[in-house]
């Protein structure tokens, strides 16, 4: 039995999503004539109150259009060090919008209204990149799937009216949030100029990608998005799996976010761990205690259990929960645990 704890994007279509996918109606969407791509457009900009929303390929790609659609050539936007559209985007940044990032030294992938204003440049000073756009992501990916406190969110919204910036959510695993933090999707989309949300994570679709904005921003993103080469033709098929998954796959997150509890208290208790960074969702990001064991030893011990794991560089691992990561697994994986 493989145990694949890589990812949340390492699960497959359920049964029932299967079957949504099989019998979807489909259309050129390119010609906006998918009838299933459509509602799931429309499914999306109605959860978050917003008046639209556009499907994509990838969350690589609503995060890069969000940036080309609120920045010019030669602005600077304001992120975490720890940001998704930094660190794992190829450098589309700067390739899609000439723009550069100024980071942020936040905490677990969060920062506070205090550093965002701390970071403007002034827009009179010619020398410096003009501040365009304010980029938070939640829950943070690189921060062990930490969630945000949302009137940290509410002051940064203010600092960018006052100072006319933009603000857009790399919401990939936001479900995770709302979840496990009880928020309603409605007061993000009330916050966010634009949202970028993922359902290939935890909402276990083989792909696709949804970015969600006033109408006027999001007939931009139609161009922004052909540009990028994001035009599909019968993407019903996938857009059906992002429905099904919306109506049946959101509370049972929670289940996720349980077992890695469960996991981060058992790391917790063993010799050679030397810390389990905090956890909230279904992230796990713990350090080896090399003293006692190589993290090397450690991923080889779990793969003679084919347990798989990812490495974060230096002796920090993660573990990510998910829908098919299964009770059984679990179970195995905490008595593995437990004998090494
Ligand atoms: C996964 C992820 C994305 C988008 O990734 P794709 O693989 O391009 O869909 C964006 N932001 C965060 C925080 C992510 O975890």
């Amino acid at each position: 039995m493989k145990i694949n704890l890589i990812s949340d994007t390492v699960t497959k279509p359920s049964p029932g999503m299967l079957d949504a996918m099989m019998s979807a109606e489909v259309g050129d969407d390119v010609f906006k004539a998918d009838p299933t791509v459509n509602r799931l457009e429309e499914k999306v900009a109605i959860m978050f109150n917003r008046e639209a929303a556009l499907y994509f390929p990838s969350g690589t790609m609503t995060n890069q259009t969000a940036i080309k659609l609120h920045t010019n050539p030669g602005d600077q936007l304001i992120c975490d060090k720890y940001a998704h559209v930094y660190n794992y985007e190829g450098g589309g940044v700067s390739f899609n919008s000439g723009v550069s990032c100024k980071l942020i030294d936040g905490h677990l992938g969060m920062m506070t209204s205090d550093q965002v204003e701390e970071a403007i440049n002034p827009p009179d000073f010619y020398h410096s990149p003009l501040t365009s756009l304010v980029c938070a992501e939640n829950t943070t990916n690189k921060g062990g799937g930490a969630c945000w406190n949302f009137s940290e969110l509410l002051r940064i919204k203010e600092v960018c009216q006052k100072h006319g910036l933009a603000y857009h959510l790399d919401g990939a695993r936001i479900w995770n949030a709302l979840v496990e933090k009880g928020e309603s999707a409605k007061q993000y989309g009330e916050l966010f100029d634009t949202i970028s949300v993922c359902l290939s994570k935890g909402l276990g679709c083989p792909v696709g990608s949804v970015l969600v904005g006033d109408k006027e921003m999001i007939d931009k993103a139609l161009r922004i998005r052909k540009i990028l080469g994001g035009g599909m033709r019968q993407a019903g098929f996938m857009a059906a799996a992002g429905i099904y998954a919306l109506d049946n796959q959101i509370n049972r997150l929670a289940d996720d976010h349980k077992k890695a509890r469960e996991i981060g208290s058992l790391l917790q208790s063993l010799l050679f761990i030397k810390k389990v960074e905090p956890l909230e969702t279904n992230i796990i990001i713990f350090e080896i205690n090399e003293d006692y064991l190589s993290v090397e030893d450690f991923i080889e011990k779990l793969l003679k259990k084919d347990i798989h794991i990812i490495g974060m560089g230096s002796s920090k691992l993660r573990m990510v929960t998910h829908m098919d990561y299964t009770d059984q697994m679990h179970e195995t994986l905490l008595k593995t645990l437990k004998s090494l």
